[in-house]
């Protein structure tokens, strides 16, 4: 109940937020981030009508996965993302929004190429240069972007930040918009997306132009 109260609330807000924008509140889907969040609530954000979710830990994201395999939805891995696990991730997650460096995007590739696939990634981008924040530095994407785009076996599909905690974010927002406007036609049209935008900040989010905000605490409560 709470859950269904919650996200209506964040759909309105989003809403609002994008007629302010002059934009179409269509064009902006909620992600569920579920980390911590036990399979019966995620449940019930089905029942309430959402179809995204985020999780953080492959292990944990895994095991929901198994259990919600029969609904339409999809499930995307938004975490920090060890090389290691990797493989596991690709095969489990629709997609991955934190391909935070040029390594792991071609460790990604390699590993769709060998499946045969074309896997959908989203490049993170760093753009407060804090050291304890994985991503691409502003400089760095610029640099290995035709390196990035020759990867045939990841399907960029769009851009990531974490602004940093405690500061206004917008700037953040509006710079990653500007870098995807920069960089999006190295990589063809499904490149659309623009990830950004959490419990505290996703209207603001939606005013500089994000298409998925993965909202966490405002629709299922405080995490444990
Ligand atoms: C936890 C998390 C969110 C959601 O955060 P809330 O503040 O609970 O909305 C979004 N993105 C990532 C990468 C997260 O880890």
């Amino acid at each position: 109940m709470e859950i269904r109260k919650n996200l209506e609330r964040v759909r309105e807000k989003i809403g609002e937020a994008a007629i302010r924008a002059g934009r179409n509140p269509q064009e902006i889907k909620i992600l569920g981030a579920t980390k911590t969040v036990d399979v019966l609530r995620i449940k019930e954000a089905i029942d309430a009508g959402l179809r995204l979710f985020g999780e953080n830990r492959v292990q944990e994201g895994i095991g929901k996965i198994e259990a919600i395999s029969d609904e339409d939805i999809e499930i995307h891995f938004i975490g920090v993302l060890q090389s290691n696990k990797l493989k596991k991730a690709i095969k489990y997650f629709s997609a991955i929004h934190s391909i935070s460096s040029f390594r792991l995007a071609k460790k990604a590739d390699f590993i769709a190429s060998e499946m045969g696939i074309e896997y959908p990634v989203l490049f993170e981008l760093n753009l407060s240069g804090e050291r304890s924040k994985s991503g691409f530095g502003k400089q760095e994407f610029i640099e290995v972007l035709p390196a990035l785009s020759s990867l045939e076996s990841i399907h960029p599909i769009g851009l990531m930040t974490i602004p940093p905690l405690g500061k206004d974010p917008r700037p953040y927002f509006s710079e990653l918009k500007e870098i995807f406007e920069k960089v999006k036609r190295n990589f063809g049209t499904d490149f659309r997306e623009l990830s950004m935008g959490m419990s505290d900040d996703y209207e603001v989010a939606v005013e500089e132009g994000a298409t998925i905000v993965r909202i966490g605490r405002a629709i299922f409560g405080e995490r444990r």
